[in-house]
């Protein structure tokens, strides 16, 4: 589904990124596990196009990704829940996540998505007139993933999902990212700091250092490895 080869990407005279290959097929959960600094955050962006390319390409189902303005790549279904709880804490936790639904797929299956978000984020739906700005992190952090379902992505990228969270809360978000997959078999792209608790999600994992992949492969291989 997503196939990235030979990807590099630099900040002015910094490297971030120096020739990193992934692939990512359809209904699998891929996990991009690495240290801080490591540009995990990087390769979202350079997938949602924040940050363009030096060399290297992206094809999303079969299409060259990089000649589709950063705008439409939503509309492809590509859905980017970037690092940081990013929720408008002004607005309702309803308004939040019908903003979530601004491609043509998310408007059309918002019934569904909305009662699907509910059955897997109960808080949510018992929050739903209340501003996100008075949620706890961890339910912020649901409401983030909820904003990005509301899209109806073909892929969905967690950007650290699990930052900053106590750990309880946090097993409590994989957990619901594990059943997004196992449940729905959507398509998950997963960038973790917590190395055990992602690799032991994904069915194929890359470990990121200072910008190159040093390590992939399913599960088994990469803590046999370790
Ligand atoms: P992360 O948790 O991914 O390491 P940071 O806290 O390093 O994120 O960065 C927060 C934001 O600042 C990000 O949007 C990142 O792109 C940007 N950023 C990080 N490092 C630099 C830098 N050296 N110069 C400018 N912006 C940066
Ligand atoms: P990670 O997500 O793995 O923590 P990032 O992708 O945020 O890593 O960062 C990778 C490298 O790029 C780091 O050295 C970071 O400081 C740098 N960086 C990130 N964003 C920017 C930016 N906007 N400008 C300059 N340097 C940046």
């Amino acid at each position: 589904m997503l196939d990235i080869e030979d990807f590099s990407v630099a900040y002015g005279g910094l490297r971030a990124l120096t020739g990193v290959s992934l692939s990512v097929g359809e209904g699998q959960l891929v996990a991009i596990v690495g240290p801080n600094g490591a540009g995990k955050s990087t390769l979202f962006k350079a997938i949602s196009g924040i940050v363009p390319p030096v060399s290297g390409s992206i094809r999303f189902e079969g299409r060259d990704l990089l000649s589709v303005p950063p705008p439409q790549r939503a509309h492809l279904g590509i859905a980017h829940v970037p690092e940081g709880r990013q929720v408008f804490k002004t607005l309702t936790v309803r308004e939040n996540i019908e903003m979530g639904a601004y491609t043509e797929a998310g408007r059309a299956r918002f019934a569904q998505t909305l009662e699907r978000i509910h059955e897997l984020f109960p808080i949510l739906h018992e929050r739903a007139g209340q501003l996100a700005g008075t949620l706890s992190g961890g339910e912020q952090q649901m409401l983030a993933i909820a904003r990005g379902l509301a899209s109806a992505p073909r892929l969905l990228m967690l950007d650290e999902p699990s930052m900053g969270l106590a750990p309880t809360v946090a097993d409590q978000i994989f957990e619901r990212v594990s059943q997004i997959h196992r449940e729905d078999g959507l398509t998950i792209l997963l960038v973790e700091q917590r190395v055990a608790e992602a690799l032991e999600l994904c069915d194929r994992g890359y470990v990121l250092e200072t910008g190159r992949i040093v390590l992939d492969g399913p599960y088994q291989t990469l803590i046999s490895d370790d």
